[in-house]
């Protein structure tokens, strides 16, 4: 196996359009047909070596293993759910962790969440993440490896993408948006855009330019909280976007491009979860085409706060049903294998 972790005088293969690819070839006398069979190995058969495509020459092989790399980043850990599936990975270069991605596994197919920068600089006080100190945004090829290394460890293709990993991808925008191009090229991997749905925290500027980029990609907006009060507490960038104008933006997004998008709402017992929580929230969400998915929130150890009990969740889901809200719970898949964000890395970073 060729893994080249961490080696940097090389570009990644995840960085190469099909034409960047072609023009390597032909400078060294190769047939540029060669890089429709190289992508081909890499989006449909992940393959992480040049060693691994038979098909190739030998020489050919060799020559590219010199000017390209394929694999960056290298599986510290791997973590399986035990009655829920879903698996939890971390990556890393040189054995220091860097990212985490979970691959979830639905009734209509696996999803894969991957993460957008190192460390995150947001700093909501509820996630995991917070600890861990932001060092960079994660660049296009590390984030398309994320997605395609699960894939390639589940020996599957993988059918839908979340940006909910680490990171807020609006602070990441042209990581993300390259990302993404890359996976949906026809000529690679073709992932479906409205298969894939980037979750934001709520910065409106981004959340307007991304409706004009987005070409049928979903948005989620991790809104939490209906009123500025309770939502400062727990996100500190509301006191820079407050929920209005981070609301107006989802609206507006929802209006410009036709598409239904999502609010994510996460319950924390006795912060955001009575029954005048759910009618300000059916308040402030009425009139949007949108999905309130209600995600129970996942333990961080060292934080004060808990779930609530099925009764208290029940009961706020009915509160925006009687208002006419689509409303879903999201099963807590990753959480017995503490999938929320950064948990894993946290717990390798501390030791
Ligand atoms: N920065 C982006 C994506 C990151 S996380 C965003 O804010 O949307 C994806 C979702 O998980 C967000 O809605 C985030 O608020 C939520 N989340 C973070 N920690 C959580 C926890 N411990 N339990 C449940 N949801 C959590």
């Amino acid at each position: 196996m060729n893994i080249e972790d961490g080696d940097c005088s090389k570009p990644s293969l995840f960085e190469l359009s099909k034409e960047n690819l072609s023009s390597i070839l032909e400078e060294a006398g190769h047939k540029p047909y060669r890089a429709g069979q190289i992508l081909n190995w890499v989006y449909k058969r992940f393959a992480a070596s040049f060693d691994e495509m038979t098909d190739l020459p030998a020489g050919l092989r060799d020559y590219l293993t010199t000017k390209v790399k394929i694999r960056s980043l290298t599986l510290l850990r791997k973590q399986e759910g035990g009655g829920d599936w879903a698996k939890k990975y971390l990556w890393g270069t040189k054995g220091r962790p860097l990212v985490e991605s979970v691959l979830l596994k639905y009734k209509y197919g696996l999803t894969g969440c991957v993460s957008t920068q190192v460390g995150c600089p947001v700093g909501c006080a509820f996630c995991a993440s917070r600890h861990l100190e932001y060092e960079r945004g994660l660049s296009k090829a590390e984030i398309v490896e994320e997605f395609i290394a699960m894939c390639a460890d589940e020996k599957a293709r993988i059918g839908r993408m979340v940006f909910m990993g680490t990171g807020e991808p609006f602070l990441n925008y042209e990581n993300v948006m390259a990302a993404i191009d890359t996976l949906c090229d026809p000529s690679g991997y073709d992932l479906s855009r409205r298969r894939i749905t980037v979750s934001t925290v709520g910065i409106p500027e981004a959340m307007r330019a991304f409706a004009g980029d987005s070409r049928g990609v979903r948005l989620a907006l991790s809104l939490h909280a209906a009123t500025d009060d309770v939502r400062d507490s727990l996100i500190p960038l509301n006191r820079m976007y407050p929920v209005g104008q981070v609301v107006e933006a989802l609206r507006d997004y929802a209006l410009a491009t036709g598409q239904r998008v999502t609010v994510e709402y996460m319950l924390l017992s006795g912060v955001n979860d009575r029954r005048e929580d759910a009618k300000a929230l059916a308040a402030l969400v009425d009139g949007i085409d949108c999905l309130v998915n209600l995600i129970p929130w996942n333990p961080v150890p060292g934080l004060p706060w808990s779930r609530p009990g099925a009764l208290e969740v029940r009961t706020f889901k009915e509160i925006l049903e009687r208002n006419r809200i689509k409303v879903t719970l999201r099963r807590s898949l990753g959480g017995t294998i503490e999938a929320a964000c950064g948990q894993l890395r946290r717990e390798m970073t501390e030791k």
